[in-house]
């Protein structure tokens, strides 16, 4: 896998790092007791993994299956949610957890759906955001870490199924992409 990769953008030690400074403040900034957490699958595994630990708290773990089609030939830009049934967070203080905020569509319609069901307050985080501008408005409240606009893997971020597991957020090399595009 590491072959694959062009270019290591946030290594394994700068990401734990900024994952402890996320963890304190969100335990600052929640109301005491126990913290309801929605992990969008499958991207967000890795990162919410690695950030719940870090957060002394009572945590529920919910998690939430969604595709989203945009860009290239589904660009209806509409989210679909893949669970028989949805979490319990009527009156409860919700945090939304995901990868990566690219176009803002995911984590927009995640959000409309949760208040939808009652949620008292939602509150979301993700470990990349890219610096674009959203075609749905949506910011996150805890960033790790900005990014360019470009296709990233690792760290719970996948290309075709690939790459998840490495422990850093990198670059695929233009070749590798190029043969996923061509079979695909
Ligand atoms: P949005 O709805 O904000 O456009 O996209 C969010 C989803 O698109 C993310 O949860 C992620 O699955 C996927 N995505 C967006 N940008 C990237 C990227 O650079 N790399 C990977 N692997 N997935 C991405
Ligand atoms: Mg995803």
């Amino acid at each position: 896998m590491r072959n694959d990769i062009e270019r290591v953008l946030i290594d394994e030690a700068v990401i734990e790092k900024r994952l402890d400074a996320m963890a304190g403040a969100i335990e600052r900034d929640f109301p005491q007791g126990t913290l309801v957490v929605i992990i969008l699958l499958k991207g967000a595994l890795v990162f919410a993994a690695d950030l719940l630990r870090r957060i002394a708290r009572p945590i529920e773990i919910e998690c939430l299956n969604v595709a989203s089609y945009h860009g290239g030939t589904q660009s209806s830009g509409t989210v679909d949610f893949l669970d028989r049934q949805f979490p319990e967070v009527r009156g409860r203080h919700v945090l939304l957890l995901d990868d990566i905020l690219d176009t803002g569509r995911t984590l927009h319609a995640v959000i409309a759906r949760l208040h939808a069901e009652g949620a008292a307050a939602v509150h979301t985080g993700v470990l990349l955001a890219k610096d674009k501008a959203r075609a749905a408005a949506v910011s996150a409240d805890y960033v790790g870490f900005e990014i360019g606009d470009e296709f990233v893997v690792g760290y719970g971020l996948d290309y075709l199924g690939k790459y998840r597991n490495l422990p850093y957020v990198g670059v695929l090399k233009a070749a590798v992409v190029g043969a996923g595009e061509a079979g695909a």
